[in-house]
Order: structure tokens, then C-alpha cells, then sequence
């Protein structure tokens, strides 16, 4: 009889344990989605007063003023800049964490869209010395259908992070076709190498962590927030494919996606070959 009871005993223990933890593991997700709404909501509405700001500072910018105050502009300019990336990596990851973040089917030109990424970057990596390469396979679809923005966006970060962690160096930019899926959409290989300062072993695992940067500590030289590497990671993911990096401390690093592209088949000729 004792032995009944004794189970009986342990059974509602068991019961009212996992009850508890089924109530822990709801609060908590339920402070995630307050957590990732508060920062939605706070990035887009300190977003639109930014915008406003940079606006008027462009403005101020194209107007006749002596030239020690078109440096302050320009400064207060690029920190506005600056401000705004990070407030939008922000909305993006918090769209991510609540299950937002969605993707456009659009068709686009491939080699126009990889050139418009690398020319954003081409004043900057002048700037620091460095010789900036674009190659594009001859064999590239010359439209493809896919998110444009996104696909830009993971290019930037990269080519962004490749000049950012490289001095008086060499950035290249390759994409070639890589395959297509079983379904016959076609599969394209971007990759980013420089000949910067590498990524030490016992940090690599981290890399693609939100938040996450090589040098964390109140002194680091390198500006950023850590969340472009997690950002891009989701959106390659979401455009079916894979992100990936090799790296030689003080070496340089390689950092290479494959995404699943559609084809715009009215206008599938090939790529026409632009370098810098
Ligand atoms: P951020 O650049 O804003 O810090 P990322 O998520 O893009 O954020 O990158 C995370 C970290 O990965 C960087 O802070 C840096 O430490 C490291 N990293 C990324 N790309 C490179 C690169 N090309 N060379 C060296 N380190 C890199």
C-alpha cells in the first residue's frame, strides 16, 4: 500500500515539476517577444527623426558654407550614417527573432546589383589604400529573381567588414554560377577575400553570434555592433543556401554564400563581365 502511495507521491512531484518548467520556458518566451518588440519598435521610431536629421544635413551639405563647417557637417553627417545602420540592424534582427523577416521575389540584374554593393565601398577602400577587385563569371544569368535589397545588403557586410579589417591591401569580389538545385533554379557562389588582420582561431566559433566581435573590449579600435555577420547569415539561410569563412590570423580571411536564385527566363543571357 505504502509502495502505491509512494509512487502516487512521485508521479504528481514529476507533474508539477514539469508544470513549472512548462510555465518558466512560456514566461521566458514570452519576455523574448517583449524584448523583440521593444526593440522594434524603438528602432523604427528613432528611425524616422535619423532620416529627417541626415536629410537636412545633406541639404546643409550642398549649400555654400566656409570649410571648416562643411567638416563638421560632413562629420556629424557620417556619425548620422553610422547611427542609422545600426538602428536598422536592429529592426532586422528583432524582425528575425519574431518571426518577421520575409523575403521579396523580384526579378533583378545579378552583375548590376553585385557592382552597386561594390561601388559603395570603392571611396572608403581608396581612402585606406586598398585595392578593391571585382569578378564576375562569364557564365552568370544575367537577371535572376530573388530579394535584391537583401542580397546587397549581405554583399556591403561583407565587402564593408573585408575594407574595415584590412589596411593598404587587396579586396576581391568573385561570383560564379555553383550548380543548381534539384529543382533547376540556379545556385550562385559570391565570395570576399582580404588580405587584412585574420581571425583568431579561438574566436571563430563566435562569429556569426549576434552581438558578437572579435575585439570586445571598452578600447577596440573597430567601430560596428556585431550584428551584420547574424543578419546575413538568416538572410542567406532564407534564400536557401550557406554562409561560410576561411581565415589565416594576419593572413586575411574568405568569406564565401551560395544562394538559390529564380531565373527571369524572358532575359536569361549571360552576365556581362565588369571589374574595377
Ligand atoms: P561588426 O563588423 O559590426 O562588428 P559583424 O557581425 O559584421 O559585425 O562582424 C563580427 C565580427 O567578426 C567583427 O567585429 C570582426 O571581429 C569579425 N570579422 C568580420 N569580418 C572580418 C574580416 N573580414 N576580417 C577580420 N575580422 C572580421
Amino acid at each position: 500500500m505504502k509502495a502505491v502511495a509512494d509512487q502516487v507521491s512521485i508521479a504528481m512531484e514529476r507533474k508539477t515539476t514539469e508544470e513549472k518548467l512548462h510555465q518558466a520556458k512560456q514566461a521566458a518566451e514570452a519576455a523574448s517577444r517583449t524584448k523583440s518588440q521593444f526593440l522594434a519598435n524603438m528602432s523604427h521610431e528613432l528611425r524616422t527623426p535619423m532620416t529627417g536629421v541626415l536629410g537636412m544635413l545633406d541639404l546643409a551639405l550642398q549649400a555654400p558654407s566656409d570649410p571648416r563647417q562643411s567638416d563638421y557637417i560632413r562629420t556629424a553627417y557620417r556619425s548620422g550614417r553610422s547611427l542609422l545602420r545600426m538602428l536598422n540592424d536592429i529592426l532586422d534582427l528583432a524582425k528575425v527573432e519574431a518571426g518577421k523577416f520575409s523575403l521579396d521575389q523580384h526579378p533583378f540584374p545579378l552583375a548590376g546589383c553585385v557592382n552597386e554593393s561594390v561601388d559603395i565601398l570603392a571611396p572608403e577602400a581608396k581612402r585606406k589604400g586598398i585595392e578593391l577587385v571585382l569578378e564576375l563569371a562569364q557564365d552568370l544569368p544575367r537577371h535572376v529573381v530573388g530579394d535584391q535589397v537583401r542580397l546587397r545588403q549581405v554583399l556591403t557586410n561583407l565587402v564593408g567588414n573585408a575594407v574595415k579589417f584590412t589596411d593598404r591591401g587587396r579586396v576581391t569580389v568573385q561570383v560564379e554560377p555553383a550548380g543548381k538545385t534539384p529543382e533547376g533554379e540556379p545556385l550562385v557562389r559570391f565570395s570576399v577575400s582580404d588580405t587584412g588582420i585574420g581571425i583568431p582561431k579561438e574566436k571563430r566559433h563566435l562569429l556569426f553570434q549576434a552581438f558578437s566581435q572579435v575585439d570586445d573590449s571598452n578600447t577596440r579600435h573597430y567601430g560596428g555592433t556585431g550584428l551584420g555577420l547574424a543578419i546575413s547569415k538568416e538572410i542567406v539561410q532564407r534564400m536557401g543556401g550557406s554562409i561560410g569563412f576561411e581565415s589565416g590570423e594576419g593572413e586575411g580571411s574568405t568569406f564565401t554564400f551560395t544562394v538559390r536564385l529564380g531565373t527571369a527566363e524572358a532575359c536569361d543571357e549571360p552576365a556581362e563581365v565588369a571589374g574595377t
